[in-house]
């Protein structure tokens, strides 16, 4: 392919990735946002492909294929539940190529420059892509461990962890002042190793000393990051699609985490030192909740609903795993036959993901126009009869209003205790992802509807009229 035909591509790849963007901001055209994106990086492969930088399509088109057909069994596989461990695990891919094609671009033997300035310039774009992407690399892989559970949402608080950041990041600088200054071809290749090293700790570090409650904008955080690391790669390569790529995904991933914090009510650089959460050395005023809990059964729920004329849903997690939806949207259809007028609250940081119940129930086709964002729906509990919590608990813990030494203080939530009835849908006592109790459970006017979420609306279906 033609240098002109390969710029005319790369060309219309970025257009579609911004078309794509700009999709995946609505529900109603999201769909059409990932075809474009689809489009848009098969044309970006596509021209990569047939470019003259590709000397062995015999090397090159086995590796796509056989990536290809991992990512595919991966993502048909995945479950809605599992989807954020799988965005976290694939920053760490994005971030372990950029360390990688770092590393191997510095010893290109074919790398010639015509003067020192261009290699210098050249060395710092090695620098800050391996920095970044062995940064990416560890923080991802960290975020996959606790968004899984197999890594303690606690955050780690290591004595003195400002200073060790600090420490890292001037032994960075100063090994890459080394690394840049360095005369010998390739000579400098051991203080490029130990960055990266110091780099991938300085990862590890600051994503243990995240809580639980953060991990929304670790997740975004290090979406950004990967899309840095790209570009920088694409610096190294001087290849223009990815520069412009990877700006995309870094300045999107930085301003939804910028939107996050301020959803959360949280600075963040705050977010970035760490310590929100659990045991973040914020000392709670109150007491461990007391009081009487009180349950109901499936069938005086499914009473109270048809009695109510206002009713709120509140998805969680737990309606994520449980894989509530479905009945969900047709407990919706009867009510709304019946002239009850059904809500749904969304909280941003619901779920485990950005968007998390919004796809699930675009997918349980709950109509969008009664699907509301927080701030839409938050004055109207006071008006409403009945609000099921469905599997959700930090998005709607009261302590975070009530009580200012709570690790979740500060955190705008759903104001659902202020309705006539709650109904809480979940298995036990246990506290949410955040690992703060929640006061909600123990208030006058709720009650617990103990059960898998999806045997709970079952069986409230069951004592619906059709
Ligand atoms: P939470 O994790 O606070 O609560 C979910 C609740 O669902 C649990 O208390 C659990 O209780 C219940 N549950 C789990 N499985 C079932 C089931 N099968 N049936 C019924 N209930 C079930 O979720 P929220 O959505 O309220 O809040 C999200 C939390 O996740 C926030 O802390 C947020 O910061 C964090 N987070 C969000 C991300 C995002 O981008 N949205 C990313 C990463 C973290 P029990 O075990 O008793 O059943």
């Amino acid at each position: 392919m033609n240098t002109g035909l390969i710029t005319v591509c790369y060309i219309g790849a970025a257009i579609l990735f911004i078309l794509s963007l700009g999709g995946l901001s609505r529900q109603e055209t999201a769909q059409r946002g990932n075809l474009f994106g689809t489009i848009g990086m098969a044309l970006a492969i596509l021209a990569t492909i047939m470019g003259a930088g590709v000397t062995s399509l015999g090397l090159l088109i086995p590796a796509v294929l056989v990536g290809a057909a991992i990512g595919w069994v991966l993502a048909v596989r995945v479950e809605m539940t599992g989807m954020p461990e799988l965005v976290a695990i694939l920053h760490s891919f994005v971030g372990l190529a950029a360390t990688l094609v770092g590393v191997a671009s510095y010893l290109d033997p074919t790398a010639h420059f015509a003067s020192s300035a261009e290699k210098s310039i050249h060395e710092v774009e090695i620098f800050l892509g391996v920095f970044i992407g062995a940064l990416t690399f560890t923080g991802s892989i960290i975020a996959f461990g606790k968004l899984r559970g197999s890594i303690s949402g606690k955050p780690l608080m290591l004595p003195g962890r400002h200073l060790l950041n600090i420490a890292g990041i001037v032994a960075s600088l100063v090994l890459g002042a080394m690394f840049i200054g360095n005369e010998m071809p390739q000579g400098a290749l051991p203080e490029l190793l130990m960055m990266s090293a110091i780099a991938g700790l300085i990862g590890i570090h600051l994503v243990m000393a995240i809580g639980g409650a953060d991990m929304p904008v670790v997740v975004s955080m290090l979406n950004s990051y990967s899309g840095w690391a790209a570009a920088a790669t694409g610096f190294m390569l001087s290849n223009d699609l990815l520069i412009v790529t990877g700006a995309l995904v870094g300045s999107s991933g930085a301003i939804l985490s910028y939107i996050m914090c301020r959803a959360m009510n949280r600075s963040f650089i705050s977010v970035i030192l760490g310590g929100f959460g659990t045991g973040s050395g914020t000392t709670s005023t109150a007491e461990a909740p007391q009081g009487e809990v009180v349950a109901i059964s499936a069938e005086e729920t499914a009473q109270a609903l048809a009695d109510a004329k206002e009713v709120i849903m509140v998805p969680g997690y737990g309606m994520a795993v449980a894989q509530a939806q479905g009945v969900i949207s047709e407990i919706t259809r009867r009510l709304r036959a019946k002239g009850v007028k059904v809500r749904f609250a969304i909280h941003p940081v619901a779920g485990r993901l950005p968007g998390h119940m919004n796809v699930l129930l675009a997918e349980a086709k709950v109509p969008y126009d009664i699907v509301l964002e927080m701030d839409e729906i938050n004055e109207d509990f006071p008006e409403t009869d009945v609000v099921l919590v469905v599997g959700a608990n930090d998005i709607v813990n009261p302590s975070a209003q009530d009580d200012p030494g709570s690790p979740i203080a500060g955190m705008p939530v759903l104001e659902v205790w202020k309705a006539r009835t709650v109904v809480v849908f979940k298995r036990s006592m246990a506290t949410g992802y955040a690992g703060v109790d929640n006061p909600l459970f123990f208030k006058e006017n709720t009650r617990m509807l103990f059960g898998d979420a999806k045997k709970s609306v079952d069986a409230i279906l069951s004592h619906l009229p059709a």
